[in-house]
């Protein structure tokens, strides 16, 4: 976990940044300036061309921008791309970072994670130094968050936690943070109370990014290549693979995802081939608490999008 964690209201107000930050977000100067104002911050250098699914020429590129210029601390403001820029940044050049996420999805600001593209394939990346030196949470910027971004973060949290609970390098500790997440999401989710998710997606950050996720995350990739959204791409994908891990999680994920009213996923590229992308992302599979061929892989992704698996009754996984 970050060294230094701050939660709740005006947490992002009252921290003392460092002079000389670089800021590096999603977002457009309508938001952004309006956000920093709020932050108090001093005498910083904005980076604002960070795009979803960043790739490793964007990372590059923000180093390029700087480069003659005495950078402190980087500031990842806004979602996961923001964060995960960021995070590849301080790894390269050791510059302290603080993480502030603004979407309240990803968990992002919890784990030692990034997902960088590397010719057009998103790619999970795993080190220590990619962990936040401080992270805040604020849920200052909920408000402003479109239905959309919120819903599909809402999603990636609550499959975090899910898959994070079922995963082989989970432990006891691991599971009490996952669960818990999950509880939090559920009732922020089912039951309209938008206020509760940073919290729950800090949560499922802490226990996810200690154990992992799992096939859910792994199907998901080949949706995402194909431009749809991260958390929107595990609607569908962690649904069929809770069920095909007879998941605890499976029902209530699943009226999760109903709740929010995702649409079926289509894919373009054959499955057969789809799979043999997936099969080897064993950072996902080696986790997953049953053993994953081709076939179960194929499997799925034909449950994912011939079965519409958001629609079936609710039936006792297999
Ligand atoms: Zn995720």
């Amino acid at each position: 976990m970050p060294r230094k964690i701050v939660y709740g209201e005006n947490s992002a107000k009252d921290f003392e940044y460092p002079e000389n930050s670089l800021v590096i977000t999603t977002t457009t100067p309508d938001i952004y300036n309006k956000w920093l104002d709020y932050m108090g911050l001093q005498n910083y250098e904005v980076y604002d061309k960070i795009t979803p699914d960043p790739a490793i020429e964007t990372v590059e590129a923000v180093k390029k921008s700087f480069e003659g210029i005495n950078v402190s601390t980087f500031i990842g403001l806004g979602g996961g791309s923001s964060m995960d820029v960021c995070k590849y940044l301080g790894k390269l050049t050791g510059i302290p970072k603080i993480l502030i996420p603004t979407t309240f999805g990803t968990g992002a600001e919890m784990t030692t994670y990034a997902v960088i593209s590397f010719e057009h394939k998103k790619k999970l990346l795993q080190d220590e130094a990619f962990l936040a030196d401080a992270a805040i949470v604020d849920p200052y910027f909920l408000p402003g968050t479109p239905f959309n971004i919120m819903r599909n973060s809402a999603c990636d949290a609550a499959a975090q936690a899910s898959e994070g609970y079922d995963s082989k390098l989970g432990n006891p500790l691991t599971r009490l943070f996952c669960k818990e997440a999950f509880d939090i999401l559920e009732d922020a989710i089912v039951n309209d109370k938008p206020n509760l998710l940073p919290y729950g997606a800090m949560l499922s950050g802490i226990g996810f990014g200690n154990s992992s996720t799992t096939l859910g995350h792994a199907l998901s990739y080949v949706f995402s290549n194909e431009g749809v959204p991260h958390g929107y791409s595990l609607s569908s994908c962690t649904t069929v693979a809770h069920r095909f891990n007879k998941s605890i999680y499976y029902e209530r994920f699943k009226r999760i995802c109903q709740k929010l009213k995702f649409e079926p996923l289509k894919l373009k590229q054959p499955l057969d081939q789809a799979a043999d992308v997936i099969m080897p992302d064993r950072g996902h599979l080696d986790n997953n608490p049953i053993p994953v061929n081709k076939e179960d892989i194929i499997k799925c992704l034909e449950d994912i999008v011939n079965m519409n698996p958001l629609e079936q009754v609710v039936e006792e996984p297999r």
